[in-house]
């Protein structure tokens, strides 16, 4: 009888910028879905430095700092160094050599075509983002998935349009530099200059399109009601100190139509109910939109409650980030040991590109020697 095959555990990559502390909406958008997946899959998660620099160039005396608050809070919200790679971007300069590469074959109206390009350029002002790196952040998030040869790449809706661009980039390269193959030329194709006209090579490829992995993400907005944003200022951190909370959730904006506490309100058009959505027990919830319906509670009472559930939810992550707030020492020995294990994966990636690009040393593993 044949011998049961190993299970294979598909790999999965996905990274976040070094913007300092982490808050409730990274957590419930990102972090939080990767730590289900830490079991499952062979997983890379990385702080993208690199990508801070694209917009933080002029300035970068933050990165590092940022970069290691973001390293307390993965392994708060209870990324195992264990299960998964956990690095810096800029310790695996693989991720450099590969968007270097990409950049020889790919388009500028690809990149430009990238709807968050100009949404940022028009709305991050005070920065001069009209530079070679800016334009080029998107070919860099597709060397980082690309790198690692996922699987699957778990991001939230508004990413979606980067996998896709990653999609088209690595089906591009695969054209031009199949594995083992005949180029192109000799094939009597051009794969053009836009993405429809590329032909798909059969075969094994050095570089497989990943599939995007869409991260449920419930609805949380901040206290103004608008999406949870460090832009907005309308954040609550992981971090955050519990009487810190409750007076964020004094603020909160509630239904317009609630305007005195004898008014009935709507809990379904209510940011604070969005929260207890996320975060309450069923019975709080029943609690709410009873009292709220009927204008039996007041929203100063209900917005204690949510603030309870916030609390209780961050407990366990305040405690888990103590004793690395306290030897940060720590933090950057785990970083720097998923960057070895990221480095490794990485590197057998580049062997194969570099072959099919005709970079490839005389012997392998003669780079550097
Ligand atoms: S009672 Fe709660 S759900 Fe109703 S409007 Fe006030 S804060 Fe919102």
């Amino acid at each position: 009888m044949p011998s049961a095959q190993p299970f294979q555990k598909n790999r999965v990559l996905s990274g976040m910028r070094p913007t300092g502390k982490l808050h409730l909406g990274n957590y419930m958008g990102a972090l939080h879905n990767w730590v289900g997946l830490q079991d499952k899959h062979e997983c890379y998660f990385f702080i993208a430095d690199y990508h801070a620099l694209t917009t933080d160039y002029a300035d970068p005396s933050s990165v590092k700092e940022n970069t290691l608050e973001v390293g307390m809070d993965f392994l708060a919200a209870g990324l195992d160094p264990e299960k998964s790679a956990l690095f810096v971007q800029s310790h695996v300069v693989q991720h450099a050599e590969l968007h270097l590469l990409l950049s020889m074959i790919t388009s500028l109206g690809w990149l430009e075509r990238v709807p968050s390009y100009k949404d940022q350029q028009e709305n991050i002002v005070g920065k001069d983002l009209t530079t070679y790196g800016f334009l080029g952040y998107p070919l860099l998030q597709s060397a980082d998935i690309l790198v690692y040869q996922p699987e699957f790449v778990p991001v939230g809706q508004d990413q979606a349009a980067h996998v896709e661009l990653t999609r088209e980039i690595a089906r591009r390269f695969n054209f031009f530099y199949p594995r083992g193959g005949q180029h192109p030329r000799d094939r009597g194709k051009h794969p053009g200059i836009r993405p429809v006209t590329v032909v798909r090579w059969e075969g094994e490829e050095v570089l497989p399109e990943p599939q995007a992995l869409l991260t449920p993400s419930p609805k949380l907005p901040g206290t103004d009601g608008r999406k949870m944003s460090k832009s907005y200022g309308n954040f609550i951190l992981l971090t955050d100190p519990e009487p810190e909370i409750r007076q964020k959730l004094k603020t909160m904006i509630t239904d317009p139509d609630r305007i005195r506490r004898t008014d009935k309100g709507n809990p379904e058009v209510c940011p604070v109910f969005d929260l207890h959505k996320v975060f309450s027990s069923n019975e709080t919830q029943l609690k709410v939109r009873e009292g709220c319906t009927t204008a039996g509670i007041g929203c100063i009472e209900c917005k204690g409650w949510a603030a309870d559930s916030i609390v209780a939810a961050l407990k366990p992550i305040q405690e888990r980030r103590k004793p690395y707030e306290e030897h940060p020492e720590r933090v950057w020995e785990i970083l720097e040991d998923g960057g070895a294990k990221a480095r490794k994966r990485a590197e057998q990636t580049m062997v194969e590109v570099r072959e099919v690009m005709g970079l490839a040393p005389r012997r392998r593993g003669s780079i550097g020697e």
